[in-house]
């Protein structure tokens, strides 16, 4: 049986395993699946061998576009996305990590322009290795994709 079925009981929609632990909250703000009205499905800190802890994330009748799973590889980047009909995985989406991120996010420095005026927040994407950055249009500041939180 496929593995992805194994933790996925959907008949069409999208499943997002492999997701790290702690940023599925991030990713359903950045998917604005709380303002769609999508069935959704979560689960947090599931064991994983691969990763010790992962959060899942399945999403009934929607399929994702291929630019919102390139934006849950900013904060996700092991993520595996699979598009379910069926119950088959009828297509693994390939990420690449987008050029830069607006409008969902804060930025995490207190003095930003982003905090006093009424100003779309955006994040230019940068690596360093493995390691993803965000950095802020605005002040110009470097930061850890862990630092950067959802704007609510
Ligand atoms: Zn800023």
């Amino acid at each position: 049986m496929n593995k992805t079925l194994s933790v996925s009981a959907i008949y069409n929609g999208t499943v997002i395993d492999h997701i790290n632990s702690g940023q599925a909250i991030k990713i359903i703000y950045l998917l604005g699946l709380l303002d769609k009205k999508y069935k959704v499905t979560i689960g947090l800190n599931l064991p994983s061998k691969r990763m010790n802890l992962k959060d899942i994330i399945k999403i009934e009748n929607h399929s994702l576009k291929n630019e919102e799973a390139n934006e849950i590889t900013v904060f996700a980047p092991e993520a595996t996305i699979n598009i379910i009909k069926d119950f088959e995985v009828v297509k693994k989406i390939t990420t690449t990590l987008p050029p830069n991120i607006s409008g969902i996010f804060s930025c995490p420095n207190p003095i930003c322009i982003t905090h006093s005026e009424t100003i779309e927040t955006f994040f230019d994407i940068t690596t360093h290795g493995k390691q993803v950055n965000l950095v802020c249009k605005y002040c110009e500041k470097i930061f850890d994709r862990n630092q950067v939180n959802v704007n609510i």
